[in-house]
């Protein structure tokens, strides 16, 4: 089990890797996209326009966060008190946008994890979570749970390192009306509709909140961003059909 009483504080000490190649490669990149149209709520950062890429959408130049990142990080800075207190934040799957996120935050302890990623600060499965109960403050695990067999069994143990009264944001991919496993596809439609060969599974709206819910959360289906004007969702660069699934224990 990992030993929580060493600093996980990411300013300095045993905090998570710094990237100085990508550091340096989004500062150029920020002054080749120099500008005011756009905005990274990641990062804070103002540009002409945002990076495109065949594979991700609109990247920022910068920490190249994309849509759901830069609305996560939005909605913890406008819609919680996150950085405001002490707190300890769990980040599955880390991406650097939001570990850069993160890392600006005096408050915030932080600690990635992932079954392989070199990202990660400590690789575990999401179905056996190597850390104790009742620790963190904010739980993180985006495009995570589709990949995962056991479902319940990765969305309790999730739980199980929450305090009591903590929040996870838990996203997953929504684009079909009902819930569809990949066991029940031809190979065919499996491309078709599940994409992604890691994808177990296209998950509808109301079974997922069902399935949240079955694991002991309290689920709150925020759709903050259907409260932005056109312009914003331009300028920060939005996915206006994105809801987030806030789960508190
Ligand atoms: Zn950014």
């Amino acid at each position: 089990m990992i030993n929580l009483s060493r600093p996980i504080r990411i300013a300095g000490g045993d905090g998570p890797p710094r990237y100085p190649v990508k550091e340096a490669l989004g500062k150029l990149r920020g002054l080749l996209y120099h500008g005011h149209k756009v905005e990274c709520s990641c990062c804070g950062q103002e540009f002409a326009l945002f990076l495109f890429s065949p594979y991700q959408a609109a990247l920022c130049p910068n920490c190249l966060s994309f849509e759901r990142y830069r609305l996560l990080c939005r909605y913890l800075r406008d819609e919680t008190d996150f950085g405001e207190r002490e707190m300890k934040v769990l980040d599955i799957a880390p991406i650097w946008a939001f570990q850069e996120f993160c890392r600006s935050f005096d408050n915030v302890s932080y600690l990635s994890i992932d079954i392989e990623s070199p990202m990660a600060m400590s690789h575990m499965d999401i179905r056996s979570l190597d850390l104790p109960d009742d620790t963190f403050d904010v739980v993180i695990c985006y495009h995570v749970i589709e990949h995962i067999d056991d479902e319940p069994k990765a969305l309790s143990e999730l739980r199980r390192v929450m305090k009591p009264g903590a929040f996870a944001v838990i996203q997953v991919p929504i684009y079909v009306e009902k819930t569809i496993e990949r066991k029940d596809l031809t190979s065919w439609q499996a491309k078709r509709i599940l994409v992604y060969d890691g994808h177990l599974r296209a998950h509808g709206p109301e079974h997922y909140r069902e399935l949240l819910e079955s694991a002991g959360f309290e689920v709150e289906v925020n759709s903050l961003v259907k409260t932005l004007s056109k312009e914003d969702i331009k300028r920060y660069g939005l996915d206006r059909t994105e809801d987030l699934y806030i789960c508190r224990k």
